[in-house]
């Protein structure tokens, strides 16, 4: 594969206009373009391709893995709406690319080396970050997941065939290349990063319930506002939130009736807490979560909360990493945001990530953005990990 002129043609499937963004929902004719392209490349690569029924797919070098001896590589397709060309789609497109380099030095191989492509990875569609990983692991039932719904009310079950998944049967261990979400790389002046870990990570809904009434003739003292304890709230989260090694965030919020002249009744909004260690996030969230329910009691308004999700920190395979670090520019970083990798190390695959220097630190936005020196040093160092993965009988790995 010639990598440049693939990415510079794969790079603008899902986008409508310029300067917006891609936007490859999982289902969407962009993701499923996207699919059917990865598809094509490994049948013309003659890779025995397996799908499970929930759309997640890999395509094995070497034959299919018979006992626990697969070397994997995947990332996603899906993005989030009007998200950058990178996030996901460089990790799949790297790994085929990867594969290539392989075959072409014609190294020998011991290992069946399998390049897997994860559905709903960002849960833009239904909801859950990682769905595909977590189902094809288990950690996620199907009885669980497929009522869950889009938008349009269209259940999981209506889109996917559901049952159980054999996918990852024979995986040895995983490694996903992905763009950094953030300047870490750039400001060590490293082009590859292998992470070591990802932060925990909570989601919490805050519901505030005061009285609604008219805007203009209730005086302001005689108010129950739920905006006023939402506001402070949000204050907090960001006062408390300060340290380096802290994230908190309230990214969405509702106001009924969101009427002009109306004081709101209730106000229902969402935080999103993370940071480096599970002490440090459950402090973070106990410091927010009391700063709003004093801010609740001071407005005469009630509040409720509830945990939606609670994700603790994942931990990569030490012996992985350390293998990874072949290249002469990569660093060793930690993960503020989840992906399949993690899923994957949850459940007990050994796994490892290789991200790749991202100098505008966005990501979820249209300019993010990888060099293309970069995507090859990418490219160099995934292949040289799987090339040494697959040529070795013992791995030697940390994760039992
Ligand atoms: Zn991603």
């Amino acid at each position: 594969m010639e990598f440049e002129s693939t990415w510079a043609e794969l790079s603008t499937v899902g986008k409508v206009r310029a300067g917006d963004g891609v936007t490859r929902l999982f289902g969407s004719s962009p993701e499923r373009e996207l699919v059917n392209w990865f598809r094509g490349e490994c049948a013309s690569r003659g890779l025995d391709t397996v799908t499970d029924p929930f759309g997640n797919m890999i395509g094995w070098f070497g034959g299919r893995p018979r006992g626990r001896e697969g070397v994997l590589t995947a990332s996603h397709f899906d993005s989030v709406p009007q998200g950058g060309a990178f996030d996901g789609a460089l990790g799949v497109v790297s790994g085929l690319a990867a594969l290539d380099r392989i075959r072409d030095a014609g190294a020998a191989v011991e290992r069946p080396i399998g390049v897997g492509v994860f559905v709903e990875e960002e849960g833009s569609r239904f909801g859950q970050a990682c769905l595909g990983s977590r189902l094809a692991t288990s950690a996620l039932s199907w009885s669980a997941a497929r009522e869950l719904r889009d938008a349009e009310g269209v259940a999981l079950a209506e889109v996917a065939e559901g049952g159980e998944s054999a996918l990852l049967e024979g995986v040895a261990c995983a490694v996903e290349l992905h763009i950094e979400q953030g300047r870490q790389l750039d400001a060590l002046g490293a082009q590859v990063g292998i992470v070591d870990r990802i932060w925990p990570h909570g989601r919490f809904r805050f519901e505030f319930l005061g009285e609604g009434n008219h805007a203009g003739s209730t005086p302001v003292d005689q108010r129950r506002d739920p905006v006023l304890p939402y506001a402070k709230a949000v204050l907090a989260a960001r006062e408390l939130a300060s340290a380096p090694n802290l994230r908190a965030t309230f990214g969405r919020v509702l106001v009924h009736p969101n009427s002009t002249n109306s004081i709101p009744r209730s106000v229902v909004a969402w935080l999103d807490a993370r940071a480096d260690g599970q002490a440090e996030l459950d402090l973070l969230v106990a410091d927010i979560i009391r700063a709003a329910e004093l801010a609740a009691t001071e407005g005469s308004v009630d509040l409720t909360i509830a945990v939606e999700s609670m994700s603790a920190e994942s931990r990569f395979d030490r012996r992985l990493a350390e293998r990874s670090v072949t290249h002469r520019r990569s660093v060793t970083v930690s993960s503020c945001a989840g992906h399949d990798a993690g899923v994957l190390a949850d459940a007990g695959i050994p796994a490892t990530m290789l991200l790749v220097r991202n100098p505008t630190g966005l990501s979820h936005a249209p300019s993010e953005h990888a060099s293309m020196p970069d995507c090859l040093a990418g490219i160099d160092a995934l292949a040289s990990l799987l090339r040494g993965l697959a040529s070795t009988s013992d791995l030697a790995l940390d994760t039992p």
